[in-house]
């Protein structure tokens, strides 16, 4: 199915997109480029895949490679940015990883992994993405999860890591209105290498595919809700859970 076309509403409009080099970060960056956002592609790994299709459909964007949870390195995205563009209108906060291990086999290290990238990687980008939205401001849109209202079993430091992106996500609504409209996206099961990775068992994949659209999602159902969440279309939410999900959860 084609895109919602926003006309030029967004073109010329700058933006940040962070675990952009696959996945939902990728779809999200693509559809925002396709609407005429000039788009910085940031990704612990290179993006420069994502920048080149977007440069092959004569969309604007530039690579930066960036650990989220390196406030060095985020704070490098963010000067970059500056010096390149200026002031930032939008953030999509896509960077993350999952986790699945009994509690019990679970180590402190891989605890504190999960947290650093998924949690205090969105606290890095989503502070300085506010910084450098000051002072029009814009819009936020973190990347949550179904898991953001859950508990499930052998993923605790992910779920864990996923309330704590809608404790952020809420507190900055309120702190930033009304200049800058802060949400979530949370996606239901996706198929991005997120799920294929050998650290998913088969037995949890066949249990993703328990909801009532019966499949994957796939990135670009994720990228649309992004996309529509930066245009005027959707001014008059902040503060909110977005949920894609195919109906597995009905908060
Ligand atoms: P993915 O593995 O395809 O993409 C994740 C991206 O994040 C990768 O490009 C990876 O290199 C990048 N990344 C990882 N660690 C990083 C770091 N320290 N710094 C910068 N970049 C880093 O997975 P995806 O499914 O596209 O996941 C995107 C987001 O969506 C994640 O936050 C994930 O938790 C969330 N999510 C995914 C699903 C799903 O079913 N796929 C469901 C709910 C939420």
């Amino acid at each position: 199915m084609a895109a919602v076309n926003y006309g030029a509403e967004l073109i010329g409009r700058r933006a940040v997109v962070t675990g952009a080099a696959s996945g939902i970060g990728a779809a999200c960056a693509k559809a925002l480029a396709a609407h005429g956002v000039w788009t910085a592609c940031a990704d612990i790994v290179s993006p420069d895949q994502t920048v080149a299709k977007i440069e092959a459909d004569a969309g604007r964007s530039i690579p930066i490679t960036c650990d989220v949870s390196s406030e060095e390195d985020v704070l490098a995205l963010f000067a970059r940015v500056r010096q390149r563009i200026g002031r930032l209108d939008f953030l999509v906060h896509c960077a993350g990883v999952i986790h699945e291990k009994p509690l019990l086999e679970t180590e402190t290290k891989d605890f504190d992994r999960v947290m650093n990238i998924n949690l205090r990687g969105t606290f890095l980008v989503g502070r300085e993405g506010i910084r450098a939205m000051h002072p029009a401001g814009g819009r936020v849109i973190l990347i949550a999860s179904d898991l953001g209202y859950l508990g499930r079993e052998t993923f605790s430091p992910y779920v864990a890591s996923k309330h704590g992106v809608m404790g952020l996500m809420r507190s900055w609504a309120k702190e930033f209105a009304p200049q800058t409209l802060v949400n979530a996206i949370c996606p239901g099961p996706i198929d991005t290498a997120m799920l294929s990775s050998d650290q998913m068992t088969e037995e949890w994949r066949q249990k993703e595919m328990d909801i009532p659209l019966a499949r994957f999602g796939a990135p670009e159902d994720i990228a649309d809700m992004a996309v529509f969440l930066t245009t005027d279309s959707s001014r008059f939410i902040t503060g909110q859970g977005m949920n894609v999900n195919g109906g597995s959860v009905m908060p």
